[in-house]
């Protein structure tokens, strides 16, 4: 697509988070999906844009993952989850012939397939873009800040799990925000305990507290816990029909 550079396709997006985790598997991907539902709940229309190059993961989780993406005047039509296309989401999965193929690309060519995202996706008019990232600091997230240079990002939402290998991580990603100028909107400790769906007693496997400490050290605003809640964990593996079937008790509302 030539001069897609130019193309202003953000301009009725009226709020950026982008999604950030030192390390993979701590939920970022979940978080993500969390936070745009709560957002659908809330009467807004939601895109999320997974530039998970290597993993994407979103498409499985919204059950999408046969869709394609499609051309239009603007750019490539996103996939829309529901009926009332109030959650659009683009991803490379989309693009690939075989949804299970491995993606073995050199930083320039992740760059700019992430900068034709930012410019080339016709996202129409967005309450919310919500940035799903790969884990750590790398040249998908120094595209992506760069691509979004020109817009004004409300911030980075930092997910962590509760243990120090993880939070240690998540140091590294709140220099990575302080480096590049990018606003740090709060930290999220997920897989906090796990309350028994029998009994309701929660217990603290991977211990607690540890992304609510973090935040205190480095002066970042501790936005909540979501616990280890199976259903959820089961909802997303089998990519339910999410709207009806997701659990209403894991649904994100630190943003509420
Ligand atoms: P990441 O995007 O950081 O790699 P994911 O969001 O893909 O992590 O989550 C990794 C796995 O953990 C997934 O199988 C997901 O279903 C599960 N998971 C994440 N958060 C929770 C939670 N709060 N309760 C239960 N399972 C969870």
């Amino acid at each position: 697509m030539e001069g897609d550079e130019d193309k202003d396709n953000l301009s009725s997006v009226k709020h950026i988070v982008v999604v950030l985790s030192g390390k993979g598997g701590v939920g970022k991907s979940t978080v993500t999906v969390q936070l745009a539902l709560s957002l659908r709940q809330a009467g807004k229309r939601v895109g999320i844009l997974d530039i998970d190059l290597c993993g994407p993961s979103i498409p499985r989780m919204l059950n999408l993952q046969s869709k394609d993406v499609h051309q239009c005047d603007a750019g490539w039509v996103p996939v829309y989850a529901d009926r009332e296309r109030t959650i659009a989401l683009m991803s490379i999965s989309f693009l690939l012939e075989n949804v299970n193929d491995a993606v073995v690309w050199r930083g320039p060519k992740k760059t700019a397939l992430i900068k034709q995202f930012i410019s080339s996706v016709a996202w129409g008019e967005l309450d919310y873009l919500i940035v799903d990232t790969p884990p750590g600091t790398s040249d998908e997230h120094l595209a992506l800040v760069e691509g979004l240079q020109r817009y004004s990002i409300d911030g980075a939402l930092l997910v962590t799990t509760p243990q120090a290998v993880s939070t240690g991580d998540v140091r590294r990603e709140i220099t990575f925000c302080r480096k590049t100028g990018l606003h740090i909107l709060g930290i999220v400790e997920n897989m906090s305990g796990f309350v028994c769906p029998h009994c309701e007693e929660c217990s603290n496997v991977f211990s607690k507290g540890g992304g609510e400490e973090l935040a205190k050290v480095c002066g970042v605003r501790f936005l909540g816990c979501i616990p280890l809640d199976p259903q959820l964990s089961h909802s997303l593996e089998e990519g339910r029909d999410f709207i009806e079937e997701f659990p209403q008790s894991a649904t994100f509302t630190a943003f509420k």
